[in-house]
């Protein structure tokens, strides 16, 4: 048993007690972010939980460069033999997009939930995702366009996301389902109740996620359904919509609330955590600085 970041028991899922190491990762984006992350060795579910800490801020398609930068520091669980057994959370994530820096450090206030905050103490959980799909890309906007199968001027009250069939889609933000059930042209359909204003709601979708039905809870992030082209649809995509008082407003554009300021000892225990993490991300740059001009030294390693 070990505590987690909550301050509760966690069962471990090897018997054998497994060493925490300092894990690093940066690149430099030269095609995609997932290229990037790839030749960095930065694991896939590491860098599907670094997208979903810039979800809030980052729009994924529009937003990242060539040229742009990413750095993570995580937690990697390895056996006796120094064999990776499983990654664990992200300590700190930082990304330059076009020379502007969002750095990210992990932290549980004192309320106990856990987040990712800003040096200032601001936490990067917003009400709502812009983006609630990893990976994809958006492929018609909000506004007046020729409908595809209808073929006339038509008013589109969503986003769309072109996704292969099966991507997870998730929830925006925490919030109880409100339907999740065939709904006529938007095929298998899932709305989403986050506040007495806020409603999304997820189009054409393959599947429901388990466990997602009219009434039961969902925490921002969790997969609440899978892409797919039901109802009137000419390929597999994801049709977003966010409802503000009842009405489809721009997703892209709207201004969501922001999220929590720590303040009080909150902000003093961040502000005691980031010095530490800041040491451990020094070592670890070091560290892969050595690694790399040792590689250059050693072409047959
Ligand atoms: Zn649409």
């Amino acid at each position: 048993m070990k505590l987690d970041d909550a301050g509760g028991f966690v069962a471990e899922e090897a018997e054998r007690p497994l060493d925490r190491r300092d894990t690093y990762g940066a690149a430099t984006i030269e095609s995609s972010l997932y290229e990037a992350a790839i030749a960095a060795n930065v694991p896939i579910d590491v860098l599907m939980d670094l997208v979903r800490v810039f979800s809030f801020d980052v729009d994924f398609q529009r937003d990242v460069q060539p040229g742009d930068r990413f750095e993570v520091l995580f937690d990697g669980f390895d056996d006796e033999f120094g064999e990776r057994v499983r990654n664990g959370e992200i300590r700190y994530a930082s990304m330059t997009l076009s020379g502007k820096t969002l750095a990210f450090y992990r932290h549980t206030p004192t309320s106990g939930f856990t987040d990712f905050f800003g040096r200032d103490g601001r936490s990067v959980r917003k009400a709502l995702m812009r983006t609630p799909i990893d990976g994809a890309r958006l492929s018609s906007g909000f506004g007046k366009r020729r409908h595809p199968i209808l073929g006339y001027n038509k008013m589109h009250k969503g986003v769309d996301f072109a996704a292969p069939t099966g991507t997870p889609i998730m929830a925006a933000g925490d919030g109880v389902v409100e339907m999740a059930e065939r709904n006529g042209a938007y095929g298998n359909y899932v709305r989403l109740r986050h506040n007495n204003e806020v409603k999304t709601a997820y189009a054409h979708t393959s599947r429901f996620a388990k466990g997602v039905r009219a009434g039961s809870r969902v925490k921002q992030g969790q997969i609440i359904a899978y892409v797919g082209t039901t109802g009137r649809s000419t390929g597999p995509h994801l049709h977003y919509e966010v409802l503000l008082n009842g009405r489809q407003v721009n997703p892209m554009s709207v201004e969501l609330p922001t999220g929590e300021q720590l303040l009080g000892k909150d902000l003093k225990s961040l502000q005691a955590l980031i010095p530490s993490v800041d040491a451990r991300l020094a070592a670890a740059r070091d560290q892969a600085r050595l690694v790399a001009s040792n590689d250059d030294g050693n072409p047959g390693r």
